[in-house]
C-alpha cells in the first residue's frame, strides 16, 4: 500500500472512531510546534513585523478565524485545552465553538464557553448518541439552550452510516433541534452522514413552518445539496476533508459556495487536515483548511478570513469586530 492508501486507511480509522468515545489518540506532542507559538499574551506584547519571518503566528497574525465546529469537551483536551486555546488565538483563530454531543457533553461545553474569552458553545445530542440519551437529557439540553454563550443548538442531524440510534429515534431528535430552534431562534448544527435526502427533506419540511438558520457542518455533500441548503437559508462549513488529495469534488464544491453563506471548521480533534494528518485537530489547524478553500475560489486568504469570520459572527448573534466575547 503506498502512502496516500496508508494514510486514506488512517483516516478511516479515525472516522470510524468518532461517534462514541474514540479511542485514545495517537499523536505525541509536538515540543517544536509547542515552542514555537507563544501564548496570545505573549503575541499582544509583541509588534508584528518583530516576530520571525518564518512563524506562523506572523503569516497569520493580522486575519481572525472562527472555528465554528470543535469538540473541546472531549478527553483529547482534558490535559491541555489552555496551550490549544493559546495556539489557536496564536494563530488568529480568535472564535471558537465548543459542540455538544450529549446532555453532559453540552453541560460541558457550557462551562467551557463560561471559563474562556472567545469560546461559545451548542447544545444538543448528537444523532448516534440518541438511543443513550437518558430520562431528562433532552430537558437538560432546553434548560441550557437560554445560558450565557449557547449560540447554537446541536449538533444534531442523521447519520445512516452508524447504527447506535435507530433511524427512526434519530429523526424525533433531529425534529426537536429544529422545532426548539425555531421557537428560540437559534441556529441548528447539522450533522448529515449518508443521509442526504432524509436530512433534505426534513429541512424542507421545517422551512415550510418558518425561517430556518443554520449549518451543515462538515460538509461532504453534492453542489446540489449545498445549493438547496443555501436555498433553505443554511451556511456551508468545510473542514480538513477538503485539503486530502482525494476530495476533488468537494474543493470544487467549495468553489461555488456564495461568499456570505461560507465557513471554516476543524471539527477537533478529528479529522486533522494535512499537512497534520494523522495528528490530534485542533482549531490552530484551521487554517491549512483555510488555505486550500481560498486557492480554490481564487481568493486572497485574508478576504476569506475576513468574510469567513462575518459570516460566523451574523450565524451566531455575536459581535462582529474582535472585541471581548459577549
Ligand atoms: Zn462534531
Amino acid at each position: 500500500m503506498d502512502a496516500v492508501g496508508r494514510a486514506d486507511q488512517a483516516d478511516r480509522a479515525a472516522a470510524l472512531r468518532k461517534p462514541l468515545h474514540p479511542a485514545p489518540p495517537t499523536w505525541q506532542p509536538d515540543a517544536g510546534e509547542r515552542g514555537h507559538a507563544p501564548g496570545a499574551e505573549a503575541l499582544g506584547a509583541l509588534a508584528p513585523h518583530t516576530l520571525p519571518p518564518d512563524s506562523a503566528v506572523c503569516y497569520t497574525s493580522s486575519m481572525e478565524w472562527f472555528d465554528t465546529h470543535a469538540h473541546l469537551d472531549q478527553a483529547e483536551f482534558e490535559a491541555d485545552l489552555p496551550e490549544v486555546l493559546a495556539r489557536a488565538r496564536a494563530a488568529g483563530v480568535r472564535h471558537v465553538v465548543a459542540i455538544g454531543t450529549t446532555a453532559a457533553s453540552s453541560a460541558a461545553c457550557v462551562a467551557l464557553a463560561a471559563a474562556h474569552q472567545g469560546v461559545y458553545c451548542a447544545v444538543g445530542i448528537q444523532p448516534n448518541y440518541c438511543a443513550q440519551a437518558g430520562a431528562g437529557d433532552w430537558e437538560q439540553v432546553v434548560a441550557l439552550a437560554d445560558r450565557r454563550g449557547v449560540v447554537a443548538l446541536g449538533e444534531t442531524g442523521l447519520d445512516r452510516y452508524w447504527d447506535y440510534t435507530p433511524f427512526a429515534q434519530q429523526q424525533e431528535y433531529f425534529e426537536r433541534h429544529l422545532q426548539l430552534a425555531q421557537e428560540r431562534d437559534l441556529p441548528v448544527v447539522i450533522h448529515t452522514r449518508d443521509s442526504e435526502a432524509d436530512v433534505l427533506a426534513m429541512l424542507r419540511a421545517a422551512r415550510r413552518r418558518g425561517p430556518l438558520r443554520g449549518v451543515m457542518h462538515s460538509f461532504t455533500g453534492s453542489a446540489a445539496t449545498a445549493e438547496e441548503c443555501v436555498a433553505l437559508g443554511l451556511y456551508i462549513s468545510f473542514a480538513g476533508m477538503i485539503t486530502y488529495k482525494k476530495s476533488a469534488e468537494l474543493r470544487a464544491v467549495a468553489a461555488q459556495v456564495p461568499t456570505d453563506r461560507l465557513l471554516l471548521e476543524t471539527d477537533s480533534p478529528y479529522l486533522a487536515p494535512q499537512p497534520v494528518r494523522g495528528q490530534r485537530n485542533e482549531p490552530a489547524h484551521l487554517v491549512h483548511t483555510a488555505e486550500v478553500v481560498a486557492e480554490v475560489r481564487g481568493m486572497p486568504l485574508a478576504e476569506l478570513a475576513e468574510c469567513t469570520t462575518a459570516n460566523a459572527c451574523r450565524l451566531f448573534g455575536l459581535p462582529g469586530d474582535s472585541g471581548p466575547s459577549p
